[in-house]
Order: C-alpha cells, then structure tokens, then sequence
C-alpha cells in the first residue's frame, strides 16, 4: 500500500516514523510520504487560507494549493481521505475497507477545514471518503489520519505475526474483547480467574465469550447485533 499525507504541519506525522510504518515498511507492505501542503504555494507568505465567502469566523484553506498538490501526487487509483468532523464515522469495517486499497491519500484540513470545491473536483476523478475519527473537533486533520493509518496498516495481510489476534479483538466480531490477565496468577490481592488457568480450552473459551457479552452489553449496547446478545450466554447472564 501506498499513503501519501498532505499536511502544512508535516512534522506532525513523526509518528509514522516509528514501529508501526517502519515495520510495516520493512517488510516491503508500505510506502508512507509526508507533503508540505505549502509547497504548492507561490507567494512569499506561503498562503493557505483565506477568508470565507458568505462571512463568519476562522479561515478556510483555498483550493489553488490543494488542487495543484493532487494534481502532482496523481489520484489515479487512489482513495482521498479527507479527515473532517463531518464525515462518515471511522470503525473497523471502514478500516478494514480502506486496508483492501492499493493507495490512500490523507488531505489534513486546517482552519475551518477545506474549500468544498477542493473535494467536489476531486470526487469526478476518483474515490472520495470524508471521515471522522468520533463526535469531537480537533484542531487538524494529522492526529486523525495517525489514527486511521494505524489501524488500516496494522490490517495490511501480512503485517501481524499472528492473525488470529485481529479476529479476536474489539469491534471484529460485535463484541468489545474480554478482560485480558497474564503472570503473576496473584497480584496485589487480585487473582487471574480461575477458569484459565483450568486447561480446559472449551470452558476458557465459553468464558471469554460471556465475558465479551456482559462487557458489550453493559458499555456498548449499541454495538451488538441483538442475535448476539440474545444467544444462550445472554440469557443467562440476565437470569
Ligand atoms: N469547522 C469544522 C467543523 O465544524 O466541521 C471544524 C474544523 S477543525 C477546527 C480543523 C480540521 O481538523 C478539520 O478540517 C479536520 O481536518 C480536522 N478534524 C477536526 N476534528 C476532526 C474529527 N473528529 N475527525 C477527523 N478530522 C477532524
């Protein structure tokens, strides 16, 4: 997968330099580059932003710089991700989408965010996805697409030593995962619960499970498809 980042704040994206990218580079799965949004200016100042028409408060990044750097990086093939509190919410199945891509490119809006037009040209020309990382407003888009790089990379085939630890995590199946416990079997008066230590992989699983449903239940009731929290486990837990 190729990802390119169109930012005018590209040391933000550091982070991308560490474990994740560079494993993931390493292993010949990712191409990740950083742009300066500004140099696709041409004024001394470096501009970016102007005032909106129709008034109000803040800025909003003018669509000159944005559509010249597009142009240059080339959207053929490519999904624009423009990172915006107003976009389709960011979950799993989205990552899981996004990691099937062969390249992502991340526009961070800034200000107000970005000039409609920018994203309006863009959607004749390829796949556009405007989304949001949760209900709050961020000052940028570069911790947003951090965040969405992490968990479409981490899904890339290949990426994970072991696989089967994606299936089991929160928000594959439904469910939030269940309480995780390792050595020491006491600590600080808290013992690990007595089933997994038991051997017994049929019980250790039931538990997990019934663990997984209390837990989605109680803190996410929104998340579960109602045949899951209707199954034999439920019912019990609510006897
Ligand atoms: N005026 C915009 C609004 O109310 O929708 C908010 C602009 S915000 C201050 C500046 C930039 O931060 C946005 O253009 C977007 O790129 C990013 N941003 C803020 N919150 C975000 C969120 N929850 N998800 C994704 N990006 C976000």
């Amino acid at each position: 997968m190729q990802i390119d980042v169109v930012t005018i704040f590209p040391d933000y994206l550091a982070p991308l330099e560490l474990s994740l990218a560079g494993k993931a580079r390493d292993k010949g799965l990712l191409d990740i580059r950083v742009h300066d949004l500004r140099g696709w200016t041409h004024d001394r100042h470096r501009t970016v932003d102007d005032t909106p028409y129709g008034g109000g408060a803040g800025m909003v990044m003018k669509p000159e710089p944005w559509g010249e750097a597009l142009d240059d990086l080339g959207l053929d093939g490519a999904t624009l991700v423009v990172t915006t509190p107003s976009g389709e919410p960011f979950t799993q199945a989205l990552a899981r989408e996004l990691a099937t891509r062969e390249r992502l490119v991340f526009a961070c809006g800034r200000y107000e965010g970005i000039d409609q037009r920018v994203l309006d040209e863009a959607r004749t020309r390829t796949e556009v996805r405007e989304i949001s990382i949760g209900d709050y407003v961020l000052n940028g888009g570069e911790v947003a697409a951090l965040a969405i790089t992490e968990a479409v990379v981490r899904l890339l085939p290949g990426f994970m030593g072991n696989p089967e630890s994606l299936a089991e995590e929160s928000h594959e199946d439904g469910l939030l995962e269940y309480p995780v416990y390792t050595k020491p079997v006491s600590w600080r008066g808290h013992d690990v619960p007595p089933v997994l230590l038991s051997g017994d992989h049929a019980a250790i699983r039931a538990w997990r499970h019934e663990q997984a449903v209390r837990r989605t239940a109680e803190r996410r009731p929104d998340l579960a498809h109602p045949s899951v929290l209707l199954d034999d486990v439920e019912v019990r837990l609510v006897q």
